[in-house]
């Protein structure tokens, strides 16, 4: 058989979307699908936002690119809004999680790289079951094995540590190392917050050791836990920090923000991106950011997120076989399961048509849209309860 003319680099499944209509997804035959997925933790606006299409659609029809070579009042304008709302001085952006990450490696070496930093000091240390992406860098940055198979050699600079240990993050440093690049919430990892205790006291290592403490936030970043950010919820500002996925709402677009110290070594020259940060995606973002800095809408994720953590605890009570726990922050849930996740979120998707995601440490991640309604929300419980009570295990697979 002759190969995809898509690369078969992705298992896609049999849904196969043409239409959004706010949580819902509309197939090619018009199946209607619940959308607790976002396209992984990005539609944070669903699929019908009017400010967000119609900033797009009026930048498309006024300038759609222009080379960074030139001004650019509209990443003025974004980044001076993610300056307002959070640690850094700075941002450089990006089109993808990835190449947020990738910036942040970067700005996390070139500050010891600079005339008076350690340019000894090269290597990050990062954590087990992290993600960071899937270039040669950011798979570099992860342990694990399933995503080096058949890419080595490994780029060097990176080692790993236990997640969440902090005792062993601490022996770990060496004369070598430029900081730690970490999740302050795990999600490919299996939606884990890292502990309170972990996250001060890798700030009160880097403090120490003049060294960068890096937030990997693309997942977590963008109100998606009811904080714009989640190092708000642990009190701990980074030095230097990725976001992406959310902050678009579904336009590729992704930013590295640091503080000026931090970005003392990213100069003139030093990096680059021939679409990054231009106007349409910055139409994107600003129109996102308008609707996520303001404190009642956050609150409300806030609010929505306690009440479906608080149905699914009393939810996975009816099934002790099936389900573990529930984990996460804000509408960033995780259900850790006593079997594995995948076959369950292939069920929901295929039986109920509720579309959820699979993560590592056998967890189906809940990730719906942040403007997510009440109807939508009742909805959930009713898909997932039919799920749960058809569900065989022994059967799925
Ligand atoms: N970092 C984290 C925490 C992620 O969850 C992801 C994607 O899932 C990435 C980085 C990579 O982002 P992208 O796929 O946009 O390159």
């Amino acid at each position: 058989m002759a190969i995809s003319p898509l690369m078969p680099v992705y298992p896609r499944c049999d849904v196969r979307p043409v239409r959004g209509d706010n949580c819902h997804l509309i197939d090619e035959d018009g199946t209607r699908y619940l959308d607790f997925a976002s396209g992984i933790a990005v539609n944070l606006l669903g699929h019908s936002h009017p400010g967000l299409i119609g900033a797009i659609q009026q930048q498309a029809e006024t300038l759609m690119h222009v080379s960074n070579l030139y001004g650019s009042p509209q990443g003025e304008r974004l980044a001076q809004t993610l300056v307002d709302h959070t640690f850094a001085d700075t941002v450089f952006f990006t089109n993808s999680g990835a190449e947020a990450v990738e910036c942040a490696i970067k700005t996390a070496r070139a500050y010891h790289q600079h005339e008076d930093g350690d340019s000894n000091r090269t290597e990050l240390i990062t954590f087990t079951s992290a993600f960071h992406g899937r270039t040669m860098a950011t798979i570099s940055a992860s342990n694990q094995e399933k995503m080096h198979k058949g890419f080595m050699p490994l780029l060097p600079g990176f080692q790993y540590c236990e997640f969440d240990d902090l005792a062993a993050a601490k022996a770990m440093v060496g004369p070598k190392t430029a900081g730690f690049l970490v999740e302050p919430i795990q999600g490919e990892g299996g939606i884990r917050p890292a502990s309170q205790e972990f996250i001060e006291g890798l700030r009160a290592i880097c403090d120490e050791q003049d060294l960068m403490l890096v937030f990997d936030e693309v997942q977590c970043g963008v109100a998606r836990t009811g904080h714009l950010y989640a190092y708000e919820m642990y009190g701990v500002e980074p030095d230097v920090m990725a976001s992406a996925k959310g902050i678009g709402g579904g336009f590729p677009l992704g930013a590295c923000l640091a503080t000026e110290k931090a970005a003392r070594g990213m100069g003139f020259g030093s990096h680059g991106s021939t679409y990054g940060g231009n106007p349409l995606a910055m139409a994107a973002g600003s129109a996102v950011m308008e609707v996520v800095t303001d404190p009642d809408f956050l609150a409300d994720v806030r609010a929505k997120g306690e009440r479906i953590r608080t149905r699914l605890d009393q939810f996975i009570g009816n099934y002790p076989d099936l389900f573990d726990c529930v984990r996460g922050a804000g509408l960033m849930l995780g259900v850790r399961m006593k079997v594995e996740s995948r076959p369950f979120f292939q069920h929901l998707r295929d039986k109920h048509q509720l579309l959820t995601v699979a993560a590592g440490d056998q967890t189906l991640r809940v990730l719906p849209p942040l403007v997510v309604g009440d109807a939508e929300i009742d909805e959930f419980f009713e898909k997932l309860s039919a799920g749960a009570a058809d569900y065989d295990p022994g059967a799925a697979g």
